[in-house]
C-alpha cells in the first residue's frame, strides 16, 4: 500500500492527536503509543495521545501510555491539525473524542476491522492485517523510519494481543515477519507476555470463574453464553475491564461454535462480546450497530441483560440455521 499521503500529512502537521477506542485493548493502546513514539523519535515532534475510558492496569507498562490524555480532562476546544484514530472500527467508539476528531483540519483512520466504513479524510483499512499494530509497523517501514526498542514493545504488544499470542487465524506469514522484525530490536517476548497474560488481579480471575460456572449452554452445547451484572463486579471488587479474555474461555470448549458474554454496562445499556469458530459474528453484531471481525466482534445494546441475551440468541439462530 502507498502511505505517501500519510507521510506528507504527518510531516506538515504541527499538532497531532492519536486516539484509541473505548475499553482499550492491547492493539489500540500499542498502536497509539507506538505511532506516537515513532513520530517523536523520527520527526522530533511530540504528539498527544488520548484514552476515552479507563486504562486497564495490565497495559500500564506500555512506554508513553502514562503521558496519554484522558477524555474527561483534555481541552475539547482545541483544533488539532491532524487526528489519527487507531483500531477504531466506528467513529462512536471514540465517544466524546469525536468532538476533537470533527474539529481537526485533517483526519486519518488506521484500522483492520472489516466493518469499518471509512469515516475519515484518509482511510487506511486492511482487514487482512492481524492487528492495527501490524499496519503501523508496515507504515513505519515504508517511511524508512527507525523502529526503536520502545516502539517495538508497543507494536509487539498490539500484534501479540490481537492474535491471542499468534494462535488465531488472523496470524499470517506477514504477522510473524512483523513479530520477527520487532524482536530484532531486543525486546523480550516473555516479559511482554507476562505483562499481558500473567498480571491479572485475583478479583478478575475469581469473577471470571464465577461467570464460567453460571454459563448457559444451548443448541447441543453449540452456543454458550454468560452474563456479568454490575453486582457481580462489585461482589468480587473487580474493575471494568474484568471480562477481558472471558469470551475466549467459552469458545475454548470443544463443542462451542458461538460464545458470547453479555455485560451490564449501565441502566438498560448492555455490552456484548462475541466469539465464534466459523459463524460471522461481526454480521450478528452489525444488526445491533456494532461490528468487528468474522470470529470476534462486539456491540452495545440498549436493553436489559436478559432482553439482550434473547435478541442475540435470536440473531445467532437466524444465521446459524
Ligand atoms: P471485544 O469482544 O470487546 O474484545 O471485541 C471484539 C472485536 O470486536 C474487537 O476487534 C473490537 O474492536 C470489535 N468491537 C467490539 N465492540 C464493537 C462495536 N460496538 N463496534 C464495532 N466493533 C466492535
Ligand atoms: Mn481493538
Ligand atoms: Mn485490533
Amino acid at each position: 500500500m502507498d502511505y505517501s499521503k500519510l507521510n506528507d500529512i504527518i510531516k506538515s502537521s504541527k499538532n497531532i492527536l492519536i486516539i484509541s477506542h473505548i475499553n482499550p485493548d492491547g492493539d489500540t493502546l500499542g498502536s497509539m503509543c507506538g505511532l506516537a513514539n515513532a513520530i517523536k523519535e523520527n520527526l522530533k515532534k511530540k504528539c498527544d495521545t488520548l484514552i476515552v475510558s479507563s486504562l486497564p492496569k495490565i497495559y500500564e507498562f506500555l512506554p508513553l501510555v502514562k503521558d496519554a490524555k484522558h477524555i474527561d480532562t483534555i481541552d475539547k476546544s482545541r483544533e488539532y491539525d491532524l487526528v489519527i484514530n487507531v483500531d477504531v472500527a466506528a467513529l462512536d467508539r471514540i465517544c466524546d473524542g469525536q468532538i476533537l476528531f470533527n474539529k481537526a483540519k485533517f483526519t486519518v483512520n488506521i484500522d483492520h476491522h472489516k466493518t469499518n466504513n471509512g469515516y475519515a479524510d484518509l482511510n487506511i483499512i486492511n482487514p487482512d492485517a492481524s492487528s492495527t499494530g501490524e499496519i503501523i509497523c508496515d507504515i513505519l517501514k515504508s517511511f524508512g523510519w527507525k523502529i526503536s526498542y520502545e516502539t517495538a514493545v508497543c507494536l509487539y504488544t498490539a500484534v501479540l494481543t490481537d492474535t491471542g499470542s499468534f494462535r488465531f487465524n488472523n496470524t499470517t506469514p506477514k504477522t510473524l515477519e512483523t513479530a520477527s522484525e520487532l524482536l530484532k530490536t531486543g525486546i523480550q517476548p516473555a516479559e511482554i507476555y507476562k505483562y499481558c497474560y500473567e498480571s491479572n488481579p485475583k478479583s478478575l480471575v475469581l469473577l471470571q470463574a464465577y461467570c464460567l460456572e453460571k454459563a448457559v449452554f444451548s443448541d447441543d452445547d453449540k452456543i454458550v453464553y454468560t452474563t456479568v451484572y454490575k453486582k457481580d463486579i462489585e461482589k468480587f471488587c473487580a474493575g471494568e475491564d474484568c471480562t477481558e479474555g472471558l469470551t475466549e474461555k467459552l469458545r475454548a470448549i470443544t463443542t462451542t461454535e458461538v460464545a458470547f458474554v453479555v455485560k451490564q454496562s449501565g441502566h438498560n445499556i448492555t455490552k456484548v462480546s462475541m466469539r465464534s469458530k466459523g459463524l460471522d459474528v461481526a454480521a450478528v453484531c452489525a444488526v445491533f450497530g456494532g461490528g468487528g471481525h468474522t470470529l470476534a466482534a462486539g456491540c452495545v445494546v440498549k436493553a436489559s441483560v436478559e432482553e439482550t441475551v434473547r435478541k442475540i440468541l435470536d440473531e445467532v439462530h437466524k444465521k446459524m440455521y
